[in-house]
C-alpha cells in the first residue's frame, strides 16, 4: 500500500505533514508504530515487513525463548502466544521456534496493529522547516514532524576488512542467504563463531555443501545450555533469574534495566558492549553442529584474493603460523556494527550533526530513544551502545516502543503539533532535551 500522499514531489507543500513517520517495519518499527496508532498519532510506517526475517534461509530457528521474543503493542493483546493461539498451537519454554513462524507472527501483527505500512523503502531522512522531509525509492516524498528509526541490522553488516573488496559471487554475508541451496556441493568457508556462523555451517552441510569449514578468531566455540524450567524453585531461581537474555543477575541488569545501562559512564558501557552476550551457539543446534568436521579456532584472514580457476585464496592466520587456504566461496558471519556511517539513509546533513557514542561511531540515544537532533528518534541496534544488549534482540522492543513513543508526544507538544519546526538543533542544544 502506499499512503495517499506520497506519489509526486511537485505537490509535497500542499499535503500534510505527519506527526510520526516509522522507517522501518520489523519487530521494533511495528511495535514503535502500534504503539503510536494505539496513542492515537496515526503514524505511517516504511518497509517490508519483517524483512530479515523472511530472508534468512528456511530450517533457521530463534534463539530466544518465545516468551522473550514478542512484539509490543500497549495492551499486550498481540503477543507471540495470541498469535500462536490463533494458530492452535503453543509456543513453548525450551522449544525451538522456527523463524518462518516468527516472520508469519511479525506479519500477523502488522495486519492487527499497526494501521498504515506503505512497502516501500525509504532512500533519505533530510531535514525540513516541518521537522523532516523523507523521499521513498521511487521519489515519492513524505513530511513528517517526528521520524523514528528503526531499521534494523540489515544497513549494519560487517564483514572483515580482507574480505570486502571482493564481489559477491565469491563473498557473501550471512545475511544476504535466503536459500542455501546455491552452494550445493561447493567448499565453503563460513567465519565466526557465533550462532549465525555455527548455524549456517550446519544448514550448509544438509543443504549439499561439498565441504564446509569455519574459521574464528575465537580459540574455543561457546554454547549455551538447555535453559532451566521457568518454575524451578526459590533458590535456583534467586542465584542465577530468568530473563529474556538468558539467565544471571548481569542478563537482568541488560534485560530490565537498559534505562540504568544508559546512566553508566560511556567507557564501561563501551566496554560492556563490546563484551556482553558474546557469540554462542544455540543448545539445540550442538548435535546438528557436530556434521562440519573442519572446525579452525584461532584464525584470522589476513588477506584474500580469487586465483585464476576461479577459488577464492586465502592468506590465514593461526596458531601454528601462517597458511594458505582455498575454498570455493566464504560467508561472512561476522555480525552488524551499528555506526551511523553506515546509516546511508539518513542525509549526510543530519548525519555528521548527530552525537555519536562508542567506538564505531553510533548515535547517542537519549532518555526517550530521541537522537541528539530533535524529533529524529532511534530504535533497534542503533541503540543498543546506548541502552545495552538488549537492544540486539527483540526483547529489547518491549522496552523501547512505549518510551520512544512518549518522547514523540513530548516533542510534539513542544514544537507545536500545529507545524512548529521541530527538528534542526538549535545553538546550545545538541542533546534532546525531550526526557533528557
Ligand atoms: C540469523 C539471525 C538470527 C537472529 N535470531 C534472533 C533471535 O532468535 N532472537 C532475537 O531476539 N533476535 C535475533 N536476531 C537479532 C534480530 O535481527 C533483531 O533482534 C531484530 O531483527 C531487531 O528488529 P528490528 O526491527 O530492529 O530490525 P529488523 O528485523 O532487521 O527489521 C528492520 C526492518 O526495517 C526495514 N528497513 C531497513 N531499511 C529501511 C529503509 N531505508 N526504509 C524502509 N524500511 C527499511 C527492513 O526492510 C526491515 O523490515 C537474529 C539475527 C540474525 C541475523
Amino acid at each position: 500500500m502506499k499512503t495517499e500522499d506520497t506519489m509526486a514531489n511537485a505537490k509535497t507543500t500542499a499535503r500534510p505533514v505527519h506527526d510520526l513517520v516509522v522507517v522501518g517495519a520489523g519487530p521494533y518499527g511495528l511495535s514503535v508504530a502500534a504503539h503510536a496508532a494505539a496513542h492515537g498519532l496515526h503514524p505511517v510506517t516504511f518497509g517490508r515487513p519483517m524483512e530479515s526475517w523472511h530472508a534468512m534461509p528456511s530450517g533457521m530457528f530463534l534463539k530466544s525463548e518465545p516468551w522473550a521474543s514478542h512484539l509490543s503493542d500497549p495492551a499486550g493483546a498481540y503477543g507471540l502466544d495470541a498469535y500462536a493461539s490463533e494458530r492452535g498451537t503453543r509456543a513453548e519454554h525450551g522449544v525451538p521456534l522456527p523463524v518462518s513462524f516468527f516472520a508469519a507472527y511479525g506479519d500477523w501483527f502488522a495486519r492487527r496493529a499497526v494501521p498504515a505500512v506503505d512497502e516501500r523503502m525509504i532512500a533519505s531522512v533530510a531535514p525540513a522547516p516541518e521537522g523532516f522531509l523523507l523521499t521513498a525509492e521511487d521519489g515519492g516524498t513524505v513530511r513528517a514532524r517526528t521520524v523514528a528509526l528503526a531499521v534494523g541490522v540489515l544497513p549494519f553488516l560487517e564483514v572483515p576488512g580482507p574480505l570486502r573488496h571482493l564481489p559477491r559471487r565469491y563473498v557473501t554475508h550471512s545475511s544476504h542467504h535466503g536459500e542455501l541451496a546455491a552452494l550445493a556441493g561447493r567448499d565453503v568457508t563460513v567465519v565466526g563463531a557465533g550462532q549465525a556462523a555455527l548455524e549456517t555451517a550446519a544448514l550448509l552441510v544438509e543443504a549439499g555443501a561439498a565441504a564446509v569449514r569455519v574459521l574464528a578468531r575465537a580459540d574455543r566455540l561457546r554454547w549455551n545450555t538447555l535453559p532451566p524450567a521457568l518454575d524451578r524453585g526459590l533458590w535456583p531461581t534467586l542465584r542465577a533469574p530468568h530473563t529474556g537474555l538468558g539467565c544471571g543477575w548481569r542478563n537482568k541488569l541488560y534485560a530490565d534495566t537498559p534505562g540504568v545501562f544508559r546512566r553508566l559512564p560511556a567507557a564501561t558501557r563501551a566496554r560492556l558492549f563490546g563484551s556482553a552476550l558474546g557469540p554462542a551457539g544455540a543448545w539445540w543446534l550442538r548435535e546438528r553442529f557436530a556434521a562440519v568436521g573442519d572446525v579452525r579456532l584461532g584464525h584470522r584472514i589476513t588477506a584474500a584474493a580469487v586465483t585464476g580457476d576461479d577459488r577464492l585464496r586465502l592468506d590465514v592466520e593461526g596458531p601454528d603460523g601462517t597458511g594458505v587456504l582455498e575454498t570455493d566461496h566464504v560467508v561472512a558471519a561476522t555480525g552488524f556494527v551499528p555506526s551511523l556511517d553506515r546509516a546511508g539513509v539518513l542525509d549526510p546533513a543530519l548525519r555528521s550533526a548527530l552525537r555519536t557514542v562508542g567506538p564505531a561511531g553510533a548515535p547517542e540515544t537519549g532518555a526517550l530513544f530521541e537522537s541528539s537532533w530533535p524529533g529524529l528518534f532511534l530504535a533497534g541496534l542503533l541503540t543498543a551502545p546506548s541502552y545495552g544488549p538488549s537492544m540486539r534482540f527483540v526483547f529489547g522492543a518491549g522496552y523501547t516502543a512505549g518510551r520512544l513513543v512518549k518522547g514523540v508526544r513530548r516533542r510534539l507538544r513542544a514544537g507545536g503539533r500545529g507545524g512548529a519546526v521541530v527538528g534542526r538543533p538549535r545553538s546550545g542544544e545538541r542533546a534532546a532535551r525531550v526526557g533528557a
